[in-house]
């Protein structure tokens, strides 16, 4: 069998856990912590929702999409982005009738049909928070400190904040029309894509990675200029509660984001540590079209998506070590002989029920193999159970840090252990 997971996905093997829990309870925590209540969506949905939320003609809609036909009924695509799904779901349920102002949380996977490369997976997992309801710059604000202390929290050093503002449409009209005005001489000094979107979609020219366009677009207007009063007040008040909360963050005209539904606010993290293009760990914005877009009211909302594969790439970069492959336990069963195996595995069971961390061999090992496997655990306490033992109506507790041993009743083991100061926290 030559069977492998496909390029662009992977597996996280027990010994990868530890940093993907601590990772997603931080973000569990924190977001809690800032007032978000998680939501679940599921994993697929009508490829209408995506068409008609992120817009036709962007990079995802076009090219980047698993998109499955299943005969009868709709077409399904596979999330490639989760805010769409989100509003969809405060939507469906009427939350904007019952309590218009509502905050979310999501964890979970992401799909989008892209070249794999270093830092960048067809399947992702993202956490991202999701506020709707309001068009309060202090609400954008408050989403980018919950991301900029959640790698703070992760101890991801050195990264950088750029926000931008895309305006309305009251004031975007001006801004395209200035930006065609501004390539429109200059075409073929741009890359083949960018003269594509020069039609469709002229703002993704701005973070166009190539070294041409890059230098062309350092030299244009800076298109902030040309907000109208009211998106200019809203930038002027996200600059000055960043400012007051003191987070670090430049503006960058470059940062559109290349989805339809943005407005205002945009902004991005990146980690200089990753390298290469790949390097965001995350970003977000003001999707108050969308929301409209989708059928809803006018209320606003604004959110992130940060890139759990990336935040635990940039933890690693900083020399970050996974953590132990093996089970976390409290005891260790250790069965002297074949005769005793049927009351050893009870005695597990019964244990396990109390709440004790148990695991026991399943392979016939001698005493001597048994002996080393808890140790190679880590495991604190050992009991062995033999038919001298169980004829006593004991069992042999080993400490296996002092190298003490005890006989000790069942029904005392759960005090035993409790009482020990070296028990690992559950
Ligand atoms: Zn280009
Ligand atoms: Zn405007």
């Amino acid at each position: 069998m030559n069977l492998k997971a496909l390029p662009g996905t992977r597996d996280i093997l027990p010994s990868e856990m530890g940093l993907w829990r601590r990772i997603e309870e931080k973000g569990r925590e924190m977001f809690q912590r800032w007032g978000y209540r998680e939501i679940r969506t599921p994993i697929f949905e009508d490829t209408r929702l995506f068409r008609r939320g992120l817009g036709e003609t962007t990079d995802i809609v076009e090219k980047e999409m698993y998109t499955l036909e299943m005969g009868k009924g709709p077409s399904l695509t596979l999330r490639p982005e989760a805010t769409a799904p989100v509003v969809r779901a405060y939507l469906q349920h009427n939350l904007h009738k019952t309590r218009p102002f509502q905050k979310f949380f999501y964890m979970g996977p992401l799909f989008r049909h892209e070249r794999p490369q270093a830092h960048r997976w067809r399947q992702h997992s993202q956490l991202g928070v999701e506020a709707i309801g309001s068009k309060e710059a202090w609400l954008d604000a408050e989403t980018i400190r919950l991301a900029q202390q959640f790698f703070a929290d992760l101890e991801i050093t050195g990264i950088n904040l750029r926000i931008n503002s895309l305006g309305d449409e009251q004031c975007r009209p001006a801004m395209r029309d200035q930006l065609r005005k501004e390539l429109g001489g200059r075409l073929d000094e741009l890359c083949k894509k960018c003269r594509e979107r020069y039609d469709r979609n002229v703002f993704r020219i701005l973070d166009c990675k190539e070294e041409g366009c890059r230098s062309i677009v350092d030299g244009l207007t800076d298109l902030t200029t040309l907000l109208c009063d009211d998106c200019r007040r809203h930038f002027d008040a996200l600059r000055g509660a960043l400012t007051a909360m003191q987070i670090p963050f430049e503006h960058d005209a470059r940062i559109v984001r290349g989805l339809d539904y943005y407005c205002r606010t945009v902004w991005e993290i990146d980690d200089p540590e990753l390298g290469g293009s790949q390097n965001a760990l995350g970003g977000g914005g003001r999707y108050d079209p969308l929301i409209v877009q989708l059928g809803g009211p006018d209320v606003g909302g604004v959110g992130f998506a940060l890139g759990a594969d990336r935040a635990i790439d940039a933890i690693l970069a900083r020399g970050g070590a996974e953590d132990s492959s093996e089970p976390v336990l409290d005891l260790f069963v250790v069965v002297v002989e074949a005769s005793v195996r049927d009351e050893a595995y009870l005695l597990v069971d019964r244990l396990r029920l109390q709440g004790i961390r148990t695991d026991v061999d399943y392979e016939g090992k001698s005493v001597k193999a048994q002996m080393r496997q808890a140790h190679r655990i880590g495991v604190r306490w050992v009991a062995v159970i033999g038919p001298g033992e169980i004829s006593r109506g004991v069992i042999r507790l080993k400490d296996m840090e002092s190298g003490r041993e005890e006989e000790i009743g069942e029904q005392g083991i759960p005090g035993r252990l409790a009482a020990s100061t070296g028990a690992k926290p559950a």
